[in-house]
């Protein structure tokens, strides 16, 4: 299993540490140790050995009270400082029962969960579990020498490619970029242009289309960085410095597309620190499923400005319960009266908060959007390749691998339908309602027992930085009096 997730970050993370039975190994740089305490102490009453590495600076040392009470629970904390005096432990991985590694540039702290553009990978690839492992005994001791490993060869045809790094990251990268035929995308926080200069110039010689989006912060705008911008702009490079509405929040991602061939995901940014001196990881793959959900996710990118991150993330509260409002849009197959023939898509939009559930608008659209929504899963159907996998290529610019005709599992199937659903009902942003969506579902049923059949709400999109306050599923009661 391997899939990448862009919103909902504190849920998974709590969902997988839940699952743990016998060891949690966190090395994540920030943790807010009280958002995720009851996770903590839930797995020392389990007698889950918890270790955790978090950097020596004074962001974590504020939480030193609870982590002294955690440790009296039996938790092992120890804080990471590096040889190096400005560098810092950087990483943002964990490892649960040695079964699920989650790594991405998600810090665990709440200004991560709600304000940022990040990500979170999950595997269960034992590879690379092994590596994480190894490393995360090398944390606990970081003067030790480590020796650099080669470079991984990206298998020709047909072969999957899931690898980490934790040193050697500036020729990995380097290696990587020179690979590139047609097109490179590069999502960034932090990127020091001098470091590059040579590669990226080198790259719009060769006439490959070169974007890159780094985040509009203080680090990224000294003057020598902003020359080097200008003059990769000069020969053809995009360059955008995505700004978010204060400057607390980040877009944070430090991924790398190239060709549609590979993607660099990790903990590190492309700095003097980032790629030599913190301790860092480095993943890259070949997946399919990875590169097309993070070529949407710099997609995204593209379009978001500071207003659009704004209206996002707006909160809007009721005045007797003072809990937060969000808005539920939920699609119905409309059911046909005697008189009228005719199907509907009914889109109805109910504003929750702790206290009471309205329905606060109710429209009837052509029926195509429920069945749009239903054939998701049509093109899939097909055991080998998905049915009108090649019109999907051609949609991606003929991006995807050819994966020498490798069959999809259930689960790869699944992954992509979610995948789609989500992106369908994304490009309906806006259109469903008037009112702002914060999430959309649709009506389930399952069958449990022998005869009975329960009803649920499952939720198919979520507004990212609202996402941790929305569950995946709802019991259908909750709306069910307005039914
Ligand atoms: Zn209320």
């Amino acid at each position: 299993m391997l899939d990448i997730y862009f919103d909902s970050f504190d849920l998974i993370v709590k969902r997988y540490l839940e699952q743990a039975e016998r060891h949690v190994r966190i090395a994540v740089a920030w943790i807010n140790f009280r958002m995720f305490e009851d996770s903590f102490s839930a797995l020392l009453r389990k007698g889950v050995a918890l270790e955790i590495v978090v950097d020596a600076g004074p962001l974590n040392q504020r939480y030193h009270t609870d982590i002294q009470a955690l440790e009296d629970k039996g938790a092992s904390v120890t804080f990471c400082a590096m040889p190096h005096k400005r560098a810092i432990m950087h990483n943002k991985f964990c490892v649960i029962d040695g079964a699920w590694a989650l790594a991405g540039s998600y810090n665990w702290t709440q200004n991560a969960t709600a304000n940022n553009y990040e990500s979170l990978t999950v595997t269960d690839d034992s590879r690379v579990i092994g590596k994480f492992l190894e490393e995360f005994e090398h944390l606990k001791q970081p003067a030790r020498p480590v020796q650099i490993e080669p470079i991984f060869p990206v298998p020709q045809t047909g072969g999957s490619l899931l690898n980490v790094y934790f040193r050697n990251f500036e020729e990995v990268i380097k290696t990587r970029l020179k690979s590139a035929r047609k097109r490179v995308r590069i999502a960034v926080a932090w990127l020091n242009f001098g470091l590059f200069f040579e590669d990226f110039a080198g790259l719009l010689s060769r006439g490959v289309r070169l974007e890159i989006v780094i985040s509009y912060q203080r680090f990224n705008l000294w003057a020598d960085n902003m020359e080097k911008i200008k003059a990769l702009r000069r020969i053809g490079a995009t360059v955008k410095l995505l700004a978010m509405p204060t400057a607390r929040m980040y877009m944070h991602h430090k991924f790398c597309l190239i060709d549609g061939a590979l993607a660099l995901e990790g903990s590190c940014n492309w700095t003097q620190n980032g790629l030599y001196r913190n301790a860092e990881f480095l993943m890259e793959t070949n997946s399919p499923l990875l590169i097309e959900k993070l070529r949407f996710e710099f997609e995204n990118l593209k379009k978001s400005e500071k207003s659009y991150v704004q209206y996002l993330q707006q909160r809007s509260c009721c005045e007797d319960c003072h809990a937060p409002i969000l808005n539920f849009c939920i699609l119905e197959e409309d059911e046909p009266s005697i008189t009228d023939v005719v199907y509907h898509t009914q889109v109805s939009v109910y504003a929750r908060c702790d206290c009471s559930t309205k329905k606060i608008s109710e429209l009837f659209v052509d029926r195509s959007l429920f069945d749009g929504l239903m054939s998701m899963g049509d093109r899939y159907d097909d055991d080998l390749y998905p049915v009108g996998w090649e019109e999907l290529q051609e949609l991606l610019s003929a991006e995807i691998p050819d994966r020498g005709g490798a069959y999809l599992t259930d689960e790869e199937r699944q992954q992509w339908i979610q995948f789609d659903t989500a992106k369908y009902l994304h490009s309906l942003d806006g259109s469903l309602s008037d009112y702002q969506i914060h999430a959309v579902g649709v009506e389930g049923s399952r069958l449990y027992g022998r005869h009975d059949e329960e009803f649920f709400v499952a939720i198919l999109w979520k507004n990212r930085f609202r996402a941790s306050e929305i569950e995946n599923e709802y019991d259908r009661d909750e709306f069910y009096h307005l039914y």
